[in-house]
C-alpha cells in the first residue's frame, strides 16, 4: 500500500478484484498489474486461507433487504405491517432510518414508507 493517496489505492484494488481479477474467472488479458502479478506466476494456487462468511440470517442488511423486498411487492406498507415481517422491532426501527437517509424507501404520511417514485 502507498504512503500517499491510499484511498486511491484501496478504491482501484476493489473495482480490481470486483471486475478483472475475480477468483473464479481472472481476466488477465485485461489487467494492468499482469507484469507485477505472483499469483499468475504462479499458476494460480489455492489459497491456504478459510474464507469466513458473514451469517446473513438477523444482521441488518438481512433486515434491509426484508424491508425492501416487502416494499417491492406492495405499493407501501404501514410501519406496523413491516414490523411483523421482523422479530426484532427495533431493528426494523433501525433500518427504516437507514433505508430512509439511504434514499432506498421513502417515508409517507401516515407512517407509511414506499420505494422511492
Ligand atoms: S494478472 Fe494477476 S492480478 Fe491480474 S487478473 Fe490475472 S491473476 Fe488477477
Amino acid at each position: 500500500m502507498p504512503n500517499k493517496d491510499a484511498h486511491i489505492w484501496a478504491a482501484a484494488t476493489m473495482e480490481l478484484g470486483a471486475l478483472v481479477c475475480t477468483s473464479a474467472n481472472p481476466k488477465c488479458e485485461l489487467c494492468p498489474v499482469i507484469s507485477q502479478c505472483n499469483w499468475r506466476k504462479n499458476g494460480y494456487p489455492k489459497s491456504e486461507l478459510i474464507r469466513k462468511s458473514q451469517d446473513w440470517h438477523g444482521t441488518d442488511r438481512k433486515c434491509r433487504g426484508t424491508i425492501v423486498q416487502a416494499l417491492r411487492e406492495n405499493e407501501s406498507l404501514t410501519e406496523n405491517a413491516l414490523k411483523k415481517l421482523w422479530p426484532d422491532e427495533s431493528q426494523v426501527e433501525k433500518a427504516l432510518k437507514t433505508l430512509i437517509e439511504d434514499q432506498l424507501i421513502q417515508a409517507i404520511p401516515r407512517q407509511r414508507y414506499r420505494l422511492p417514485q
